[in-house]
């Protein structure tokens, strides 16, 4: 916002977005958003703490900035000159604000970066103040939130500005081990090393809309390319296509968003007493072990069952976190370029305790369908639920899956992206995760895309849903004289949960409504809801490393489950 003439500069501003003249008291009422055009102003680093945190609970650091002029640098100003102006024209010592606060009661260690301050850059205090803002959340236990303003590294400090990119990251590593949460808020702009370390290496980073971050600006950019860039480019919406932050969140829901993590966080890591109020559902062993198939559910035609779990109305994933579960928070995003529309999952609640919930999605329409490529994952989908087991697992919150592909991306680009790998890494990420798995295939189980998925502590699988190393069609294509084989391929197959319980495969059949769950979506989700919660219950005292062991041998019995009791 531009100030008007001196003697008005209390009552009104020009918005830089739309150039309306606003009083100045209603625009800080609407948190300095304009309430127009919906500009986001810059915010100081004071007025976004208070925006942020708990009213009086902020408490600074008490260590303080050293003033440093380590490589003694000049351009047309001594160095110290410049931090000297900046500290009286900010009233800050540095361009980072750091403390300990609470936000929607929830303890946080806090740093927030200030870009009137030499342009937020980073130099040795302001990576000394954030290193120690993390070492104090490790200390006291609590989540570390990060809100990034900055042009980079601070070049009046030479490499050792750039040697803060390192310290800062591995005070992450640190909290990261310990399983404390850790969130950056990127605003405008981010860039540079700031961009390049603790603004996006944090567990999940959100960006206030209209806010800005790359490595390199626009500016070099086009220098460097001579390239037009493209519209959007940089912006909080153009990193969430790509797959580089979790969300975009307007600045009055960003107290919202962030409570809503840190309580999450905060659940998981206490352990909550949470209502365990859950009936036994009607084929429940409580242990390991298959269900025999009396209790499995009642035998089904095999093609009949795999064309309905392909009915376009049978709940997807979106359905069941709206239904089943409470409270989903979606992440997006693999971090590495993408954000495939076939894996969805976030953090939701499931009987009131806190879960990671990653699943395929499909669609009920053609247009979603095609929206979410069919539930079929590209290699960034297989990575993108990887970021998300892996984050479950710092944070002690069970993984729940929900599977529903006819099978991974198999396209030309997925090729070149390695799919392979991605799927290789998942089911080798799942036999080591230290955090409770239960997969619960909902209705296509295709082959490897849904093992990367479902390599789990318990398997279950929705009563017409089906489970299959190849389809039926593909299988009748190979070893039949056509494709109009695939009812035989289909039964030949054993891909229906009452066979998969018998082979060991699956360890429970969750009951589905007399109309099938599409005739009944509400039902559905019901009966999923608490079988899942009844399977993750025992699992959640056990220790991760009987956990992770017990898994193992899960998938270690198969060669033997597959000779027992299946009559040909
Ligand atoms: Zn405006």
């Amino acid at each position: 916002m531009t100030t008007t003439a001196p003697q008005d500069e209390q009552l009104w501003s020009r918005c830089d977005g739309c150039a309306s003249l606003l009083y100045r008291k209603r625009l800080r009422r609407n948190l300095d958003v304009c309430p127009e055009c919906g500009s986001h102003a810059r915010l100081d680093a004071p007025d976004r703490v208070a925006q942020l945190v708990d009213s009086d609970s902020f408490v600074p650091l008490p260590e303080r900035a050293v003033q440093v002029d380590p490589i003694e640098f000049v351009d047309a100003v001594p160095y110290p000159h410049r931090l000297g102006a900046a500290r009286v024209a900010t009233g800050l010592d540095e361009a980072v604000l750091c403390g300990t606060a609470r936000i929607g009661g929830h303890p946080v260690a806090l740093a927030v970066m200030d870009f009137r301050f030499l342009g937020g850059s980073l130099g040795c205090a302001v990576g000394e103040l954030i290193t120690l803002t993390a070492e104090r959340a490790l200390a006291e236990a609590v989540p570390l939130v990060l809100v990034t303003a900055s042009g980079g590294a601070r070049m009046q400090e030479g490499a050792l500005s750039l040697m803060q990119m390192a310290t800062v990251s591995q005070a992450l590593a640190g909290l990261r081990e310990a399983g404390l949460l850790t969130v950056s808020v990127l605003t405008d702009p981010t860039y540079g090393g700031v961009a390049a370390s603790y603004a996006t290496n944090t567990d999940v980073v959100l960006a206030e809309s209209g806010a800005r971050m790359g490595f390199a600006g626009p500016r070099v950019i086009r220098q460097v390319t001579g390239a037009a860039l493209p519209e959007g480019f940089q912006t909080a919406e153009f990193l969430l296509r790509h797959g580089q932050i979790d969300m975009v969140v307007p600045r009055h829901a960003l107290r919202g968003r962030l409570t809503a993590l840190l309580a999450a966080a905060h659940a998981a890591r206490r352990r909550v007493p949470v209502p365990r109020q859950v009936p036994a559902p009607r084929s429940a062993t409580g242990g390991g072990g298959a269900v025999p198939a009396t209790a499995a559910g009642p035998e089904r035609d095999a093609w009949a069952t795999v064309r309905t779990a392909r009915h376009p109305g049978r709940p997807t994933t979106l359905d069941y976190l709206d239904t089943a579960f409470d409270g989903f928070v979606e992440l997006h995003g693999d971090r590495l370029g993408a954000d495939c529309p076939a894996i969805v999952g976030g953090l939701a609640r499931l009987d009131g305790r806190p879960v990671m919930v990653i699943g395929h999605q499909k669609g009920h329409t053609t247009a979603e369908l095609v929206a979410h490529n069919f539930g079929m994952a590209s290699p960034a989908g297989h990575r993108k639920a990887l970021r998300l087991m892996r984050l479950a697992a710092r944070l002690g919150l069970p993984v729940v899956t929900l599977v529903d592909t006819p099978g991974a991306d198999p396209g030309v680009s997925a090729e070149q992206q390695g799919q392979a790998a991605a799927i290789a890494e998942n089911i080798l990420a799942l036999s080591m995760l230290p955090t409770p798995v239960v997969a619960v295939v909902t209705g296509e189980g295709g082959s490897g895309g849904a093992l990367a998925l479902a390599v789990a502590d318990r398997v279950l699988m929705l009563e017409r849903a089906v489970y299959s190393v190849i389809s039926p069609e593909g299988c009748a294509a190979i070893l039949w004289p056509d494709s109009s084989a695939a009812p035989q391929a289909a039964r030949a197959l054993r891909l229906t949960a009452v066979d998969l319980c018998r082979l060991g495969v699956v360890d429970e059949v969750v009951p589905e409504p007399a109309q099938a769950a599409h005739g009944d979506p509400a039902g559905a989700a019901e009966l999923l809801g608490r079988v899942v919660a009844a399977n993750l219950a025992p699992l959640l005292d056990v220790p991760p490393a009987t956990l992770v062991r017990r898994r193992r041998q899960r998938f270690r019995r198969f060669g033997a489950a597959r000779a027992v009791g299946v009559t040909r």
